[in-house]
This record gives structure tokens, sequence and C-alpha cells, in this order.
């Protein structure tokens, strides 16, 4: 008689393994490839144990862990950045990865023994995609309802903007019109979905909830940029100047912005001189300035490096540049690509999510305030160095204790 309790015991470090590395070479599970082993991992082999207790005839069963860990799990996949279809892939790579695990024992046993196993296995994984689905899809619902707040709040101020000026509010119309169809559109299908059909909370549903929140988050992100836009034109960014250390600046940035450059392959080269350590800057303007270029650099280059390099250059003068061998731009854009909601017709062709044309007005804008001025030098296909010179002492600005 064969023990699949047992045997399923002895291999869990085997199909956690095997598990984790399917994942993460899985094509269309991206969002673990920015994952270290243990988040991926998470509760798997708490679960593994359950299941072993399930298929072992003397002891109780244990659908309790299943189910408990399995709530918990959708909850960390929804912080993670999951979308639906990933995690109903990892759910069938598991059942992949435990009957491979188990090919050796099913082969040996009995027609009755081998058909108990599937079912008892194949019943907790059920489980386990039904449980961490209620929560995900719970933790989902969170966001769209915090998302839906927050639209209602920047709503108010984009009608305060629209009453205060009308420049650029065709553009800005036009670029609403679609993340905006978007979300109208699935937001009902999703709605009509849920209340005609008894399946609640199926993979195509969760899909589409994905969808509404990325086109939120996009109409966000470009409502309030152009609400950043029109602050700054409006005269009402104030500056805010602090001795700041650009080195530990640009580190801060580097760091959160590094995942990005990985994904792609990409290597960030950081080369800062020592010597600007207490420079008389606006911290959080700067951070801006370096984030919006570096984000560019790496979403407009498919291979090779980002620099981003400090040099003090006079008593008078520092320069920041921020190099990248990507697609380039071509000379007539040059200066057109600092225009508000401009975006360049590139080599990428495809439609970038993330783009919105605003980064480059605002960075332009920002080192305007901060007295510097920006200097492009580009070639198509070879890639772009954004400089930027700002003065060490600003005139007229009062400087913050
Ligand atoms: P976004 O990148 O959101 O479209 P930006 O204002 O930051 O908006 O940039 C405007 C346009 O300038 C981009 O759409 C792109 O065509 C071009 N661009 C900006 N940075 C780079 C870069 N580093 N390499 C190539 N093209 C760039």
């Amino acid at each position: 008689m064969i023990d699949f309790s047992q045997a399923l015991q002895d291999k869990i470090d085997l199909i956690t393994q095997n598990w984790i590395e399917a994942v993460r070479a899985e094509e269309q599970i991206q969002t673990a490839k920015q994952l270290t082993y243990d988040s991926v991992c998470d509760s798997l082999p708490i679960v593994l144990q359950a299941m072993v207790t399930m298929l072992s005839q003397s002891e109780d069963s244990d659908t309790g862990t299943v189910i408990e860990e399995s709530l918990q799990h959708g909850t960390v996949r929804a912080k993670q950045g999951y979308d639906a279809q990933e995690i109903a892939r990892e759910y069938r790579l598991l059942r992949r990865v435990i009957f491979d695990a188990l090919e050796p024992e099913l082969v040996k046993g009995s027609g009755a023994e081998v058909s108990r196993a599937y079912r008892l296995i194949d019943s907790a994984i059920d489980e386990a995609i039904a449980d961490c689905f209620q929560t995900y899809t719970q933790a989902r619902f969170q966001e769209l309802q915090e998302l839906h707040n927050q639209l209602q709040l920047t709503n108010q101020e984009l009608t305060r903007l629209v009453r205060a000026s009308q420049e650029n509010l065709s553009h800005l119309a036009h670029e609403l019109k679609t993340p905006l169809t978007s979300i109208i559109g699935y937001s009902e299908l999703f709605l009509r979905q849920r209340n005609s059909s008894p399946i609640r909370d199926s993979v195509p549903n969760l899909a589409h909830i994905d969808k509404v929140l990325s086109n939120g988050r996009r109409l966000l992100r470009l409502i309030n940029d152009t609400l950043e836009i029109s602050r700054y034109d409006a005269g009402r960014i104030k500056l805010q100047l602090t001795a700041t250390n650009v080195r530990s600046a640009i580190g801060t940035v580097v760091e959160i912005i590094e995942p990005l450059a990985k994904e792609k392959n990409l290597e960030i080269v950081v080369e800062c001189t020592p010597l600007l350590d207490q420079v008389m800057t606006d911290y959080l303007r700067l951070q801006q300035i370096i984030t919006n270029l570096t984000s560019n650099a790496i979403r407009y280059t498919e291979a090779g490096t980002i620099t981003i390099k400090t040099e003090l250059l006079s008593d008078e003068q520092w320069s920041l540049c921020i190099s990248d061998t990507g697609i380039g731009i071509a000379s007539e854009d040059c200066d057109r690509i600092f225009q508000p909601y401009f975006r360049a017709d590139n080599s990428l062709g495809a439609y970038i999510p993330e783009s919105t044309g605003l980064g480059l007005a605002i960075v332009a804008r920002l080192v305007n305030l901060l007295q510097g001025k920006i200097e492009l030098v580009s070639e198509v296909g070879v890639g772009s160095s954004f400089t930027v010179i700002f003065p060490l002492e600003l005139d007229g600005v009062e400087i913050q204790e």
C-alpha cells in the first residue's frame, strides 16, 4: 500500500523549490520576477503540510489550515501587485508540480489509492484557490474604493482648475477620455456580470477590476501631474531650501526605481562627486527631477546602462546629468518634448501605459524654479543625455531652518 501522505511529507521542500522556480520562470507571471524567493513562497509549505494531514488515513482532515493560509495568501498577493490571471496560473503550476513530484508513487499505487490522492489534492487546491480569491477580491475592492475617493477629490480640484484656466484644456480632455472610457466600460461590465452570474469573483471578473484599477491609477496620475503644472504656472509652488546631500538624494531615488531597471536588465551607474554634500536646494523638488529623468531613461531604453552623474562645475554652479543608451530623440523633437502632453513618435511603437507626456514639462518647470537650465543631447538609436545645471546659491529665496 502506498502512503501518499508520507510521500508528500518527504517532498515538501522539493515541491516548494520546484514551484517557486516554475513561477519565476513563467513568462506570464511577471510580478513574481520582482519578488524575493521568500515572498513568492509565502505560506506554501504550511499549505502542503496541511495536505499531508488530509492525505493521511489516520489523522483528521486539516482543511482549516488550508483555508486560513489561503485567505492570508490572497491579501499578500494583492499587496504584491499580482493580477488575477497570475494567481490562477500559480495554482495551475502548483497542481502540476505536486503531481510531477508524486509521479513515482502514483504509478505504483492501486486505482483506488491513486484516485483518492488525486481527489484530496485537487479538492485542497480548489479550496485554496477559492479562499485566496476571496481575500484578493476584498483587497482589490478596497483599493477600488480608495481610488474612487481619490478621484472624487481630484475631480473637485479639476473643476476649480477648469474654472481658473482654459489653457491646455482640450488636450487634457482628450487625454482623459481614453482611460475614463475604459474605467466606465469595465466597471459597468463587471457590475453587470456580478449581478447576473452566480459564479462570483471569477478570474475574468477580477481581470476587469485590474483593468479598472490600472486605468484609474493612470487617470489619477494624469490629473495630478496636470494639477502640478497648473500650480506651478499659477506661481503657487514655494521652494523649501535646505542643505542637501545630493548623493543621498540620488541614492534614495535609485533605491526606489532600481526594480524597474532590473526588470529590463538595465544597469544604473551612479557617479557622484562627494563635494556636493551641503547644496542649498529644495530636497523634494530635486528628487522629483531625478525621478522623472531616471524613470524616462529606463522607460525609453531597451538595453545597456543608465548613468547618473554629478559634478561641481565652478564656485557658482553644479550639474546633474542623466544619460541612457536608449532609443534617442529626433532633433526636430528635442524642444517639443518639454511641452505638456507631447510624446515623440518613437521606435518602441507600442503604447506605453505609464506615458503621460507631462514628466518633462514638470521637470522643465522645476528646473526653472530652482534657477537652473536643462540641456539635451540625443541621437536616435544611440541614447540621450539630460544635463541640468544648477546655481550653488539661489537668488531671492528664503532658507528654511
Ligand atoms: P512621458 O514619458 O510620460 O510620455 P515625458 O514628458 O516625460 O512624458 O516625455 C515626453 C516624451 O519625450 C516621451 O513621450 C518620449 O517620447 C520622449 N522622451 C523622454 N525621455 C526620453 C528618453 N530618455 N529617451 C527617449 N525619449 C524620451
